[in-house]
């Protein structure tokens, strides 16, 4: 094939994926979103690591043939927002509806009337929206012929859809209930205090100037830190940036949960190591001030807390590469506040577990596959 053509092939390509596969480019538009992390100019720095982690850089771009997949997501659905949107989710399935709500579609939907940036969301289109579902339609058929709702279904699915499902709970008297609903954990363990505001996308210095791609939940030194979601431990140990981290995919593989600058010695809880299955409400590890230094446990950050992340994976080359995707967690955090894991505390080895038994129905969540 001679050359020509097959740069115009790939030009072709690729303006198919800007303009059918990635509408969260006319999303971006309405609001000042912050920029993607690959655009961050690097100012000065440390040679690329193999094994690049949130808070390093990215590698230099590729020049690699564009495929179809979400290349960026911002999320800033607000908390109170997706409790409403779950509330409705958990009554349609119990009234056994044939095709119940789901919050994720809802959400979806009106992030479409907002442009994806729900600072501009009003509650008429919740009510709207509700009067609709009322007279009997669905928010597939709402959805149907909207540009952008593909894309934000998907977008959301991905960042939201281990968090609501089924799953059977302890009760203190030792019987298991079955239940539906919020079954997401916030990393830090009942009982614990911690503070945080909406830290994500600020600067960090250390080492080069680089966004903040997570979100910081200020707590004491040896707070508990629990998974929130379950899924497989997919890092575990050193990483300069990040100190002692632990690093959870999800089931679905959609999803990356990133746990850093945990405590110093005794950065996890007893026996998790790589390839090992959390559950959601596991207690992980510990909160402390390890990371930035290249020698392993130091004491770099001045102020204790959890770096908690989230990244999406649409694409195995997302994982590592230049185009990482990591998402706001700061209306996540809120939404998760009230399900605190309760955990107890060995006096003989000082160490944490969760006080009382879970596990999850399959099938029953979003992306349970
Ligand atoms: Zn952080």
């Amino acid at each position: 094939m001679d050359r020509a053509k097959t740069a115009g092939r790939l030009l072709a390509v690729g303006f198919t994926v800007i303009f059918c596969l990635n509408p969260a480019v006319p999303a971006r538009a309405a609001g000042p979103a912050p920029a993607p992390p690959e655009l961050e100019p690097r100012l000065f720095g440390p040679p690329p690591s193999p094994e690049p982690e949130p808070e390093q850089e990215a590698p230099g771009a590729g020049n690699e043939v564009k495929e179809s997949y979400i290349r960026w997501v911002d999320f800033n659905a607000p908390a109170p927002l997706m409790r409403q949107l779950i509330e409705m989710d958990v009554k349609s399935r119990a009234s056994g509806e044939t095709a119940p709500f789901d919050w994720i579609e809802g959400l979806a939907y009106l992030a479409v009337k907002c442009g994806g940036d729900f600072r501009k969301h009003k509650a008429a289109q919740l009510r709207q929206l509700r009067k609709a579902l009322e007279e009997g339609k669905t928010v597939a058929g709402l959805g149907e012929g909207l540009k952008t709702y593909a894309y934000y279904l998907e977008a959301y699915g991905a960042a939201l859809g281990g968090l609501v499902g089924a799953y059977e709970q302890e009760t203190a008297e030792g019987v298991w209930e079955p239940r539906y609903g919020l079954r997401a954990f916030s990393p830090i363990a009942k009982g614990f205090a911690y503070g945080h505001y909406d830290d994500f996308g600020s600067g960090r210095a250390y080492g080069y100037r680089r966004k903040h791609l997570g979100h910081d939940l200020m707590a004491l030194t040896g707070t508990p830190v629990i998974a929130a979601e379950s899924g497989v431990v997919e890092e575990l140990g050193w990483n300069r940036y990040g100190g002692w981290r632990v690093g959870v995919r999800s089931r679905d593989g959609l999803r990356y949960w990133y746990y850093a600058h945990l405590r110093q010695n005794r950065p996890y809880a007893e026996g998790l190591q790589k390839g090992a299955a959390v559950a959601a409400g596991d207690v992980i590890g510990y909160v402390g001030r390890t990371g930035y230094s290249s020698r392993e446990n130091t004491n770099g950050i001045e102020q204790s807390h959890l770096h908690w992340g989230l990244q999406l994976i649409f694409h195995p080359s997302q994982k590592d590469g230049p185009n990482q995707i990591w998402i706001d967690l700061y209306e996540i955090t809120k939404l998760l506040e009230p399900r605190r894991s309760a955990t107890v505390r060995d006096p003989e080895t000082k160490e944490h577990r969760r006080a009382l038994g879970y596990r999850e129905i399959a099938g029953q969540a979003r992306n349970d596959g």
